[in-house]
């Protein structure tokens, strides 16, 4: 049966493939049968997950970070037994051959036997321990899904996969950049949470907030993906089938024209310069920056270096990626931001996963003031980047003045400590302000004086001023750019930055949006930051706008307060030829 589910567009194109249905552990896990001359390899799917999930233990048991509390590395110990132990490592695999069944569903049922014994447990220590045996089933499970199951559809057709899951994280994408998915789509989520922040970076179209997805669609079904309307058909009929390839087709055409920009310089009709940077999360990003024509990072999401591990990286790996990131750019600016932890990107150890509101929570700055140890580590480790290149350092999240004078003088303990050690770093190094709450965007002289640059946050500044989770889908329709409020911040910041003769640039996904293009150049931006993907078609609206023209436009624009009249306003804005 054919049906289309409506959801919200993160990243455009258009793919057409299988559905392969994420596992989540919190989830159902699926189960399905394994024919006789695949059991062997099933076993051996087993045996390397768990053989990976040892590695990883041992591997933090032997690192384990210095200032971890003493029973960490009791912890680490108890789960390698537990793991070791034959009813873990063992019985499962017995129960593959004997049920003819996939791995997932052979632990899980163990897992269910270990737990129903443990609850009838009378010590209340022991009887505790079965959240230890889930710990370590879920491990095994992660890296389960990491190895492609011997049997399951998607091995059959992985290059024509698309990603159906209730949830992602921004570390699970970082896992999936990796895959060769044609699309991702989600029940969860919305337009600038991070997992979508990071889709929209590997350029894969991709839906969010599709409510009930996951539940709706089956393993290996055809799904059409329209990153453009932010609707998915399953089960397609013949000619809506053909209808998208062509459709398809048209857009590879378009971005081939579009890659052809990449030398061109962004300039205004009336000669204005503009500055375009892009966004990246790892290192590895690099060569999407260089191939997108960006002339410089203008945002660096350093968290992401976090993610997907148990232990914090020190400051030499730390070192080793800025200065990475930092050579490659050849003397462009990187503008490295400071851990941005919490809300949606919680890291283990950390942060805590159940705080009850994250996003307004001990995140950003203000879990790096809170651990001061881990951000001089990290401020060390750019100031020694910075001398192999133009590193800027960027603070999230700033809401009160103290904020950001502790942060300057954590700077300049790190500046002591490094001159103290006879450890080389640039001492001038620019250091910069995200202005992603509204607080910050209302007094901004608070922060001004002490700061090199300003750098906008909208996908932030949006989420704090309409009070709308970013990653919340049951909210996602309410996340509004053009919101009169949020246009007023953001005008008002640019306006007092210019006025106060600082740089300021927006770098939340605002500045990637060719739709707002015009209207980000009308409040008098002029340095924009993005995904390397969207690059080319914000450079191709710049090209084709008259500053001067956009002033009229403006003006009436940020005096609009009926929704739909801006909306009127905005596309008579973009269709003009000025
Ligand atoms: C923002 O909030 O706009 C921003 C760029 O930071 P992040 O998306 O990483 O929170
Ligand atoms: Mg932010």
């Amino acid at each position: 049966m054919s049906f289309s589910i409506h959801g919200i567009a993160v990243a455009h194109g258009i793919a057409i493939g299988r559905a392969h249905l994420f596992l989540q552990t919190s989830l159902e896990i699926t189960h399905y049968a394994v024919s006789p001359d695949r059991l062997e390899a099933e076993v051996e799917r087993f045996d390397r997950a768990v053989a990976t999930v040892r590695d990883e233990l041992r591997d933090l048991e032997s690192h384990v970070p210095a200032g971890a509390p003493p029973e960490f590395a009791a912890f680490l110990q108890l789960h390698l037994m537990i793991l070791n132990d034959e009813t873990l490592s063992g019985i499962p695999r017995d129960l593959i051959s004997q049920q003819g069944c996939n791995a997932e569903w052979a632990l899980k049922q163990q897992m269910d036997s270990l737990i129903a014994q443990f609850e009838a447990i009378e010590d209340s220590y022991l009887r505790e321990r079965k959240e230890d045996v889930t710990q370590v089933v879920e491990r095994v499970l992660k890296a389960l899904t990491g190895q492609p199951a011997a049997t399951s559809p998607e091995h059959k057709a992985e290059l024509d996969s698309i990603l159906v899951a209730h949830d992602l994280s921004p570390a699970d994408m970082l896992v999936f950049k990796q895959h060769a998915y044609q699309a991702f789509v989600t029940d969860m989520g919305g337009a600038t949470s991070h997992m979508a922040i990071v889709a929209r970076s590997l350029g894969i179209p991709s839906v969010v907030a599709l409510h009930h997805a996951w539940a709706m669609i089956r393993e290996g079904e055809v799904i059409v993906v329209d990153g453009m309307a932010g609707v998915i058909i399953v089960n397609p009929d013949p000619l809506i089938l053909s209808e998208y390839r062509l459709r398809q087709e048209q857009w590879h055409l378009e971005r081939q024209k579009l890659k052809r920009l990449r030398t061109t310089k962004p300039t205004t009709l009336d000669g204005t310069d503009i500055i375009l940077l892009a966004n990246i999360e790892q290192p590895d990003d690099v060569d999407a920056v260089k191939k997108s024509g960006a002339m410089g990072i203008g945002l660096y999401r350093s968290e992401f270096l976090f993610m997907n591990r148990s232990d914090l990286p020190g400051e030499e790996e730390q070192f080793n990626a800025y200065r990475r990131v930092t050579e490659a750019l050849r003397g462009q600016p990187v503008t490295i931001r400071t851990l941005d932890i919490g809300a949606d990107k919680p890291i283990e150890p950390a942060t805590k996963i159940h705080t009850l509101n994250p996003a307004l929570g001990l995140r950003a700055i203000r879990y790096c003031l809170s651990e001061p140890r881990i951000f001089l580590t990290q401020l060390r480790a750019i100031l020694r980047a910075s001398r192999f290149g133009n590193a800027h350092l960027l603070l999230p999240m700033l809401s009160t003045a103290t904020e950001l004078s502790q942060a300057l003088a954590l700077l300049e303990q790190a500046k002591t400590e490094l001159r103290l050690e006879n450890i080389p770093f640039k001492e001038n190094i620019p250091v910069g302000g995200m202005i992603e709450v509204p607080a910050a965007a209302l007094a901004l002289p608070m922060f001004i004086s002490k700061l090199d640059f300003l750098s906008i946050g909208t996908n932030d500044l949006i989420q704090y001023t309409l009070a709308i989770d970013r990653a919340d889908d049951e909210v996602a329709h309410l996340y509004n750019p053009v919101h009169p409020a949020v246009l007023f911040l953001v005008a008002n910041t640019i306006r007092t930055a210019h006025k106060a003769g600082i740089p300021v640039a927006v770098c939340g996904e605002m500045a990637g949006n060719p739709a707002l293009t015009r209207l980000l150049l009308g409040f008098g931006l002029r340095e924009f930051s993005m995904h390397p993907a969207h690059l080319p078609e914000v450079k191709q609206v710049i090209l084709k706008t008259s500053l001067p023209d956009l002033k009229p436009w403006i003006r009436k624009i940020l005096q609009t307060y009926d929704g739909d009249r801006l909306e009127d306003l905005m596309n008579r804005l973009n269709r003009q030829n000025c």
